[in-house]
């Protein structure tokens, strides 16, 4: 019975009508893929990506060189050493991350007392050599300058729903 069943089956091609069916189907509805990189997804305020250090708006870096982002880290991919200023203030002179190292677990963030080292929203920063990713206190400053806008967007989003 179940050959003759199959023998049917494939006579009448249902399984190519049934096929092309639900391919029939699919074509109408709202597709679940995106053309990345044409096209993203929709991203948490709470997404940690890159990182990047923070300016306040008259320009002046907010880091204050206190290290609890490196004492916290426990992957120990950041390196700080710091100095006081001509103005007393005490900053930075080095502030490295080895992104080779990242875990990604926002610890340093969530250390920082003055929202300096934050994990912004960009994830497209792959690269070619692993040199590329031992971040210093430049690459870090410019990653803040260019992603404040969103950074700032999203601390605020998620101060809101704490
Ligand atoms: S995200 Fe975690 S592992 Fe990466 S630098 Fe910050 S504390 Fe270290
Ligand atoms: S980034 Fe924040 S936690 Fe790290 S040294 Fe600077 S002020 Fe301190």
């Amino acid at each position: 019975m179940a050959f003759l069943d199959r023998g049917a089956r494939s006579l009448l091609l249902t399984e190519l009508i049934s096929g092309l069916w639900l391919t029939l189907k699919y074509m109408f509805k709202q597709p679940v893929t995106v053309n990345y990189p044409y096209e993203k997804g929709p991203l948490s305020p709470r997404f940690r990506g890159e990182h990047a250090l923070r300016r306040y708006p008259n320009g002046e870096e907010r880091c204050i060189a206190c290290k609890l982002c490196e004492a916290i880290c426990p992957a120990l991919a950041i390196t700080i050493e710091a100095e006081p200023r001509e103005d007393g203030s005490r900053r930075t002179t080095r502030y490295d991350i080895d992104m080779t190292k990242c875990i990604y677990c926002g610890f340093c963030q969530e250390a920082c007392p003055v929202d300096a080292i934050v994990e912004g929203p960009n994830f497209e920063f792959a690269a070619e050599t692993r040199e590329e990713l031992f971040y210093n206190k430049e690459k870090l400053l410019a990653n803040g300058d260019r992603w404040e806008a969103e950074i700032a967007k999203n601390l605020a989003l998620d101060a809101a729903y704490r």
